[in-house]
């Protein structure tokens, strides 16, 4: 038996007032997959993120997850399906401490499943563990968006997105982040990567999506997108 998509958009479409952003998209996500969403700056992935995560209302189409109709769900009520959403930008807060923030997002869970997640997190990135006691903002950049990806994991989604993890970040630091996706995603973790950085996100990613100017333009293997000579067209602009 084929095993059911965990999340489906059918025919989306959404923008902000009268700007259309995304066009008709249609996509699935596999239980245990791992999706690239890649494009260039303005091709709308992070408006497409935030229509996953129900923040952003669609014009048009369908949002199924785990085979609910969550199109009209508000954003607190896709979370709590399992839907987190890590986004750039952080929004760490300043006025608690990095264990604190961690916290946040497991608020109503009893204190022995706390702990135990708050473990696999500090074992994923050990400095979150050093560093526990420091104020969310006094921490690296790269600090912060570990503590952004494993905030987003305290909650236990069944599906995670991660927008722009890597941006601005030291070389060593993106290593660092996308080790530990790679690492989520042999715990069979099921994500969408939405990235700039096309090499990073396919080679974490088993199936990826070119979107441009919100439609997608290619879909495949990690493999088939990464020999695609569209990929660079669009990319390095090579005719
Ligand atoms: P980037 O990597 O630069 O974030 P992106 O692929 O994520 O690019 P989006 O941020 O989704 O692209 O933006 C897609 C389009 O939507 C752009 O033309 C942008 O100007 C527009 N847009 C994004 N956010 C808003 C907003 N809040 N209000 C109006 N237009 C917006």
């Amino acid at each position: 038996a084929t095993a059911a998509p965990l999340l489906a958009l059918e025919g989306v479409s959404a923008g902000y007032g009268q700007a259309r952003v995304i066009h008709d998209l249609s996509l699935s996500v596999m239980p245990g997959q791992v999706v690239g969403i890649l494009g260039t700056n303005g091709a709308g992935k992070t408006t497409l993120a935030h229509v996953i995560s129900r923040a952003l209302p669609v014009t048009a189409g369908r949002i199924r997850f785990a085979g609910d109709d969550i199109t009209a769900l508000p954003p607190h009520a896709a979370a709590a399906r399992g839907i987190a959403h890590c986004m750039e930008g952080r929004r760490i807060f300043a006025s608690l401490s990095v264990e604190e923030n961690l916290l946040v997002s497991a608020r109503n869970v009893a204190t022995a499943q706390c702990k135990e997640r708050l473990e696999r997190i500090y074992a994923l990135f050990p400095v979150l563990a050093e560093r526990r006691h420091a104020a969310g903002t006094s921490i690296s950049g790269g600090q912060q968006q570990a503590l952004a990806i494993g905030r987003a994991l305290m909650a236990k989604p069944r599906l995670v997105i991660f927008d722009e993890i890597s941006l601005g970040l030291a070389p060593v630091m993106m290593d660092r982040l996308y080790e530990a996706l790679a690492e989520l995603k042999r715990e069979g973790l099921t994500m969408l990567v939405v990235e700039q950085d096309v090499e990073r996100a396919l080679d974490v990613a088993d199936v990826a999506h070119i979107i441009n100017k919100g439609r997608i333009t290619l879909s495949g293997s990690a493999a088939v997108v990464r020999a695609d000579e569209r990929l660079r067209h669009l990319y390095f602009g090579i005719e």
